[in-house]
């Protein structure tokens, strides 16, 4: 059987965003659920418009989303001799021919085509005139006045349109750069490419690299024009919809599985599954299963599968991600240890890595910052509560073991004894050890701040309410 080799090549232009993540991920994975190769190929032959940092940050979204690659990346913009070639070989073969028309010249005649009702298109004035090579001249491929021009898409069949609708159209540039779909069909071809998956917004190209393939006597490769994503707006995603570069993503605490797995899942299905691991979307996936609708990109959605990785993740593996991300926030060198046991906490309550930071914040602040609001310190402590604190107090620091049993028992019978409901000291407690009225459980708070953080704190707390009097 025949290798599947697919490719994924961005122009580095601007970032990597969601549309382009989605289609990069149906290449790798259609490559990796075959035993195949992937191709990482930058298509830089604007030089104008395609940087350097654009071509790292696209990288570095590659590398974040884990979609790695076996080939490349390759530079178009290193390829100018190669492509140089093949123009030569259709200007020797008549197939191709150099053009002097000028820019203006040419939308005058695309003009006149359009007013006539016809495909704005350049009238082939020069296409027989035979003219050589000189400075500032375009090459133009010599389309075939008559038939039709037919391939059978993946997704959407068979796909025709007559030759009369096309033009001559530019293969290579006045300054001698190839045009995207020449170096396109070299590039796919030469590359040994099998198979292209691709925004649908590319299907009124694909009929000129159709015609190319056959004047350069290349085989065809599988297209597969896959249906944009929209806004929920209905209309073709954009900036205004919200963020949709792949590292604001990364940035904003979302998980790369997280985001393959909504991103795939937004024009593939596989039943009614939503969650997917990485290995399982690599087994699972197949070109048949891909929707050959519209799909909306959802938000909430997003963030709802972000919060089921982030509960189904192993807390070694979110420990240092949100080390990172408490980093950033100034919290620096927070032990990994003490990260381990405060991530099963907060897993179910934290729909990013971000939100996570924020709940984590208390247990990672010196004991000394932790701010008992006034309001709350009126509220919840009377002189009684304040007595019932300091016996707990005396307590916990008599204890051997801090776990979060031996806390609970702890607590529960100083309540027996005393006659009083756990109601009246939860929130006190609380308080004390967070600053908040929101935290997870008390008990496994507790434990996990440890015995010396939650004396300091009970200590802390109750100077500031005796100063408070
Ligand atoms: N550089 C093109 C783009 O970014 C590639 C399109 C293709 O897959 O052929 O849209």
């Amino acid at each position: 059987m025949q290798e599947i080799v697919t490719r994924f090549p961005p122009s580095p232009t601007g970032n990597l965003h969601v549309g382009g993540a989605r289609t990069a991920l149906f290449n790798w994975l259609l490559a990796r659920s075959q035993g195949g190769r992937f191709i990482l190929r930058l298509e830089d032959t604007d030089v104008q418009r395609s940087t350097q940092e654009m071509t790292d940050s696209i990288i570095e979204a590659m590398h974040w989303l884990g979609m790695e690659w076996d080939e490349g990346p390759y530079f178009q913009s290193q390829r100018f001799s190669i492509y140089r070639e093949y123009i030569n070989y259709l200007l020797n073969t008549d197939r191709a021919y150099y053009c002097q028309c000028s820019e203006k010249e040419v939308e005058a005649m695309r003009n006149e085509a359009w007013k006539k009702g016809e495909n704005p298109k350049y009238n082939g004035r020069c296409r027989d005139l035979g003219l050589d090579f000189a400075p500032g001249r375009v090459v133009r491929f010599k389309t075939p006045k008559q038939g039709e021009t037919m391939f059978r898409d993946l997704l959407k069949g068979v796909n025709s349109v007559e030759n009369s609708q096309l033009d001559d159209f530019v293969i290579s540039r006045a300054d001698g750069s190839p045009t995207y779909n020449f170096a396109v069909v070299v590039d796919d071809a030469t590359m040994g490419v099998t198979h292209i998956l691709r925004g649908d917004d590319h299907l009124s190209n694909t009929p000129k690299q159709v015609l190319l393939y056959t004047a350069l006597g290349f085989e065809l490769p599988n297209f597969g024009h896959v249906p944009m994503i929209m806004g929920p707006d209905k209309k073709k995603l954009s900036k205004r919809h919200g963020a949709l570069s792949v590292l604001e993503y990364r940035d904003a605490g979302y998980l790369p599985e997280a985001l393959v797995n909504y991103l795939v899942r937004l024009g593939w299905s596989y039943g009614d599954q939503e969650i997917f691991s990485r290995e399982e979307l690599v087994n699972a996936f197949s070109i048949e299963r891909l929707s050959k609708s519209a799909c909306v990109f959802d938000p909430e959605k997003l963030d709802w599968v972000n919060s089921r990785h982030i509960k189904e993740s192993p807390s070694q593996n979110l420990a240092p991600r949100l080390q990172a991300f408490l980093q950033e926030a100034g919290y620096s060198d927070v032990d990994l240890d003490y990260l381990e046991d405060i991530v099963p906490l907060l897993q179910p309550r934290a729909a990013t890595l971000r939100e996570m930071a924020d709940l984590a914040e208390f247990f990672v602040l010196p004991d000394d910052r932790i701010e008992y609001p006034r309001d709350l310190l009126d509220k919840y402590f009377d002189q009684e509560v304040v007595t019932h604190l300091n016996s707990l107090l005396q307590s916990f620091q008599n204890l051997e073991d801090f776990s979060q049993q031996t806390l609970e028992d702890t607590v529960r019978k100083y309540l027996e004894v005393q006659g009083i409901k756990f109601k009246k000291l939860a929130q006190p407690i609380r308080i004390a050890v967070t600053g908040k009225t929101a935290s997870p459980g008390i008990f496994e708070t507790l434990a996990v701040l440890g015995k010396q953080r939650v004396l300091n704190r009970l200590h802390n707390l109750l100077a500031t309410v005796s100063l408070a009097e």
